[in-house]
């Protein structure tokens, strides 16, 4: 009697992820600007280790993470005792909803946030609310006012996923202070390395018992594929998360390649200039073919289109032209595509492809205004 068998309540509520497409049907060579993936890939020293680790496939892995959590506490200036790693930020971010939200709780995020949160909230069985953003960016206030006794977890991405957009460290500090006392605040820094200086929230997490960050490896250290990220906060989550990780969550292959990865951050630097380079340069020449975009400070663009007609034209336009870019709709964003910044030569080619598709489409709408006039003359000719 299978009407009998019945997930949690919340299950049946999860909208299946659906991740930025990789091919184009009858494409081999398709160039894939939809995941915010570096361009570049890891670290030779990253790849090295992951490699050599194939001597030691037949040994369980470490479960305490020590060498890894070590060589990012010295990177990053942190407490090796106060980090948890784990398959990927999704991870991380999955164990505190586990933990921390459940029937009756509320997860809070931004309206346009990235799609794990609610995921993981409906997940643990707890309530989803999406607050309003101010013009594509995480309103303070907003999230304070819509805050309750029942809000148990906050998450904001700074910079945020898909918007590009960030606010900055004071504004959060203001949210943080200002939660009610139940509320752990979370700041997925998932692209804090693109912003040089910020220090992804890792400060204010040290010092306030409810702030916690998460950082990943799957962005700047371009080894998405491999499924690590790591969270900083407070000992007294840190040792409740890890009450709930599995002891093999990583494999000797993850923790080898990240923690190479996290001591090669000259790789780092580059890749973080060479975005910055490319995204001014991208973001310049869509708005001369008119398409604006907001300010990012991340590896990717938010272009936004008249409407979402507009918007899938050009990105099935572009998928013609062997481009793969990212539509948001399903992150409340229609009428605009998410463009990550490739390596210049893509930057180039999604440049002058959306330059072909905005002069046709110029070029279409006035022969057809000329056609209506034409119509109208003729109509009322004697
Ligand atoms: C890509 C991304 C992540 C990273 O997820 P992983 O599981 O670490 O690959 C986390 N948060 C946001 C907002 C992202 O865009």
């Amino acid at each position: 009697m299978t009407d009998h068998i019945r997930p949690k309540p919340g299950i049946l509520d999860i909208a299946l992820y659906e991740g930025g497409a990789a091919t184009v049907a009858g494409l081999s060579d398709a160039v894939k600007l939809s995941s915010n993936e570096n361009p570049f890939g890891p670290s030779d020293r990253a790849k090295d280790a992951f490699q050599r680790a194939v001597h030691k496939l037949h040994r369980y892995p470490v479960t305490s993470h020590a060498a890894l959590r070590q060589a990012i506490g010295e990177v990053h200036g942190l407490d090796p005792a106060r980090i948890i790693c784990g398959v990927g930020s999704d991870e991380i971010i999955h164990f505190l909803c586990q933990a921390y939200a459940g029937p009756r709780d509320e997860v809070l995020f931004t309206e346009h946030g990235f799609l794990m949160y609610r995921i993981s909230a409906l997940a643990a069985g707890a309530t989803p609310v999406a607050v309003r953003e101010r013009d594509r960016t995480t309103d303070v206030e907003a999230i304070l006012a819509a805050a309750t006794p029942r809000t148990k977890l906050v998450f904001i991405a700074n910079p945020n996923n898909p918007t590009g957009t960030m606010i900055g460290l004071p504004e959060i500090e203001r949210l943080a202070a200002n939660l009610p006392p139940q509320a752990i605040l979370v700041i997925d820094g998932a692209y804090a390395e693109y912003v040089q200086g910020y220090d992804g929230g890792a400060a204010l997490a040290s010092i306030r018992p409810n702030v916690f960050m998460t950082r990943t490896f799957s962005k700047i250290y371009g080894l998405g594929g491999l499924r690590i990220g790591w969270g900083y906060g407070p000992q007294a989550i840190v040792d409740v998360l890890n009450r709930i990780r599995g002891p093999f969550n990583l494999s000797t292959a993850q923790l080898d390649a990240a923690e190479a990865a996290v001591r090669d951050q000259d790789h780092v630097t580059r890749c973080r200039e060479e975005n910055a380079r490319m995204r001014g340069w991208l973001a310049e020449s869509l708005a001369e073919k008119g398409v604006p975009s907001d300010t990012s400070t991340a590896n990717f663009i938010l272009a936004r289109f008249a409407d979402e007609a507009e918007a899938g034209a050009c990105d099935l336009y572009l998928q013609g032209q062997g481009l793969i870019v990212r539509r948001v709709a399903g992150y409340g964003l229609p009428n605009c595509l998410r463009i990550t910044i490739g390596d210049e030569a893509s930057c180039r080619r999604v440049a002058h492809a959306i330059g072909q598709f905005k002069a046709a489409n110029a070029a279409n709408a006035a022969a057809a205004a000329a056609g209506a006039e034409g119509a109208e003359g003729a109509e009322g000719q004697p």
